[in-house]
């Protein structure tokens, strides 16, 4: 038998969760059993945890978009017992059960193997969003940015995603600006390596015209609406920019004007299905290029039951950088 944060759900009521006891049989289907050691809490699990978003179908239902943990049995040809595993995306925690339990069954396609030097709960302090933080950066850098071409702005610094895209920018040699709403977090944000803070309503109070003076060579926006509508404007020639995240809503209202004529790129970044080749890559920078020691200055900790508390607060964006869950806590 093992723990599990259960969710349940009667008709259109908003689900409910209980940490119950499992044993294997209950688990779905796949090739590799991995016994979990950390999950974190993302925005997406915050939306899973509510009902919202329409992204989980069917209960009852285990959560967690993302988990570290080592394989206890295989028939994966690229795994057997006693590996360390990462898994992120691949709508597990939505469609198919996720890492808030001590056990998780998967297809094992789905797994990476950790490098060496990253332990299971460094893994986690990464976890989705700082697998996309760097999947970004590569993006902006595919796109020909690098230290040289200017200032990188990030949208949502405080969150997850934004925090890691900080130390990563920083410990890349960018000079990196964090887009924030809360500006009384600067010493926070200055400390993952943000070398200039601007308050989201700076961006917000002023009218934008279709082009506004060349502020930005890179961009990666985790919040879209009013905020990328203010970003676009103002990026510089040839500046690309990353559509990562909507924490402030779907639909942005704009012009085509910075395309057509500072030939500004909006980069279009997914974490979920990201081929399994490009992820190992991923990792492999993970490994280089990220301030662990700062990462974990952005990180706290919790157990499963806190984990319900924790879902309502990210979707209100009140949570800080990243929330690792330790699921045998
Ligand atoms: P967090 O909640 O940790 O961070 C979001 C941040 O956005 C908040 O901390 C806040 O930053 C800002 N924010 C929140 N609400 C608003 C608002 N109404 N208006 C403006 N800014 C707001 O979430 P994550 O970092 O986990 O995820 C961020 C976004 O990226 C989400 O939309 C998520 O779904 C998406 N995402 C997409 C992925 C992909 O593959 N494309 C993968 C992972 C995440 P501050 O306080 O600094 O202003």
């Amino acid at each position: 038998m093992f723990r599990a944060l259960v969710l349940r759900r009667d008709g259109k009521e908003p689900p409910v969760a209980s940490v119950d006891e499992l044993s294997e049989k209950d688990l779905p289907e796949g090739d590799v059993l991995v016994r979990v050691d950390y999950s974190t809490l993302n925005y997406k699990d915050g939306l899973c945890l509510q009902g919202q978003g329409g992204l989980v179908r069917t209960y009852p239902h285990v959560g967690g978009i993302d988990f570290s943990g080592c394989v206890e049995e295989s028939a994966h040809k690229d795994f057997k017992a006693g590996d360390r595993v990462v898994l992120t995306g691949w709508r597990v925690g939505e469609v198919h059960w996720g890492g808030y339990a001590q056990k998780a069954r998967v297809n094992g396609d789905w797994l990476v193997a950790l490098p060496d030097s990253i332990s299971t709960r460094a893994a986690m302090l990464v976890g989705t969003a700082g697998f996309t933080a760097a999947l970004a950066l590569g993006a902006l850098e595919d796109h020909g940015v690098t230290p040289a071409s200017g200032p990188v702005l990030v949208t949502g610094a405080a969150g997850g995603v934004g925090s890691v895209a900080l130390i990563l920018l920083a410990r890349c040699g960018y000079r990196a600006v964090a887009l924030t709403g809360r500006a009384h977090e600067s010493d926070y944000l200055k400390g993952l390596g943000a070398q200039e803070i601007m308050p989201r309503d700076d961006l917000l109070k002023t009218p934008h015209r279709p082009l506004e003076s060349e502020t930005w060579a890179g961009a990666i926006d985790t919040v879209a609406g009013k905020v990328l509508e203010g970003v676009l404007p103002r990026m510089a020639y040839g500046a690309s920019v990353c559509a990562v995240g909507l924490a402030a809503g779907a639909k942005i209202e704009t012009t085509v004007i910075p395309f057509l004529l500072r030939g500004v790129n909006l980069l279009g970044i997914d974490s979920v299905m990201c081929p399994r080749e490009k992820r190992s890559e991923v990792w492999s920078r993970i490994e280089k290029d990220l301030s662990f020691d700062r990462l974990e200055a952005a990180a706290s900790q919790i157990g499963l039951e806190q984990v319900p508390a924790y879902a309502k607060e990210i979707t209100a964006g009140r949570v800080r950088g990243r929330v690792l869950v330790d699921v045998n806590a």
